[in-house]
């Protein structure tokens, strides 16, 4: 049986070495105890310093090691669905570079899948240590918010870090969308999750690649991937506001009969006319999120370029 270790690496020269040696560890206590082959599968998502070298004298070394490079910079998702195209193996697990995915809990996960009969381990921040507070605030309202509204649950604090059987990894690439969210994709899939707690542990060397304004993109993306919540909401705005003016008519009509004077309050009137204005601009903003998602979906461009291999070129 063999287990595939899908690394997307963007800018990781700092910790790839550590990240390389301390998983090989693992792995070898792995082969020896449960007698499963691994392989890496590193996914050089348009690095611009020393990754690709480095993945190279690793492949050179051992030849268990592949690779992938994208022509440019395509992001985590499509580097993530990248190397699980390439896998081969009976078992997947995505890990990050940076070691905060921690290796030890790989045993922990195959016992999962091999023993209990699971599809899919998959680690679960228990806490949001060394984070900033605001950005754990907006995560725990991102979550409250998605799962409120969409049919598809998303554990709040879920990682990427999980172990698939190949089976689940299969449905996984089934979902061919463009603008991919992972963690609602995983959870749409189905099949059986063991969950494992862990406590949050901070990057090893290097910097994280997600500004607070990339994540709330992403958030953007989970939303309008999984759930068309915000077109009812724009209707209902629509709905109530026709409401309200029906009984603003009412009102003015009923006035005018019995005082005249109906010209009385336009400044009232021009607060009106903006707030309308500004609701029917934010409601026409939530469709040309969903207009501009299914434009770049009906595009069908490839989700990434591959420039190299560990082959050469293709
Ligand atoms: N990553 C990637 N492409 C990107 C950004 C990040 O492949 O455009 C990889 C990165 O190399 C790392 C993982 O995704 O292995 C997680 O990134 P990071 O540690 O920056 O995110 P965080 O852990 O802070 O959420
Ligand atoms: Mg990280």
């Amino acid at each position: 049986m063999r287990l595939d270790i899908i690394v997307p690496c963007h800018n990781e020269e700092e910790v790839l070495p550590l990240f390389y040696a301390e998983c090989g560890k693992v792995l070898a206590e792995i082969r020896k105890e449960k007698d499963i082959e691994s392989s890496f599968i590193f996914v050089d998502d348009g690095s611009k310093d020393n990754t690709l070298k480095l993945l190279k004298e690793f492949h050179e070394k051992d030849p268990f090691v592949r690779f992938i490079s994208f022509s440019r910079n395509f992001g985590k998702e499509a580097a993530m669905y990248a190397g699980l195209q390439a896998s081969e193996g009976d078992f997947v697990v995505i890990m990050d570079a940076d070691l905060q995915d921690p290796p030890s809990f790989l045993p922990k996960m195959l016992d999962a899948l091999l023993e209990e009969g699971y599809d899919c381990a998959a680690a679960r921040r228990s806490d949001r240590k060394g984070e900033p507070a605001v950005r754990s605030w907006f995560a725990s309202k991102f979550y409250k918010l998605i799962n409120h509204s969409a049919s598809t649950k998303i554990e709040e604090g879920a990682r990427d870090f999980r172990m698939m059987t190949r089976q689940m990894k299969d449905a996984v690439l089934e979902l061919s969308e463009y603008n991919r969210f992972s963690k609602g994709i995983f959870s749409w899939v189905g099949f059986h999750t063991k969950w494992l707690p862990y406590e949050n542990v901070n990057r090893a060397a290097g910097k994280t690649k997600w500004s607070f304004k990339a994540l709330s993109y992403y958030a953007i993306d989970g939303i309008v991937g999984f759930t068309v919540k915000p077109l009812e909401i724009a209707a209902w705005f629509g709905m109530i506001f026709f409401l309200l003016s029906i009984i603003g008519i009412l009102f003015i009509i009923v006035r005018k009969l019995l005082f005249g004077d109906p010209v009385a309050g336009w400044p009232s009137l021009v607060c009106i006319v903006l707030f309308c204005s500004g609701i029917q601009l934010f409601c026409t903003g939530i469709i040309g999120e969903y207009l501009a998602k299914t434009y770049i979906e009906v595009k069908k461009r490839p989700l990434y370029i591959v420039r190299e291999t560990e082959k050469g070129k293709p």
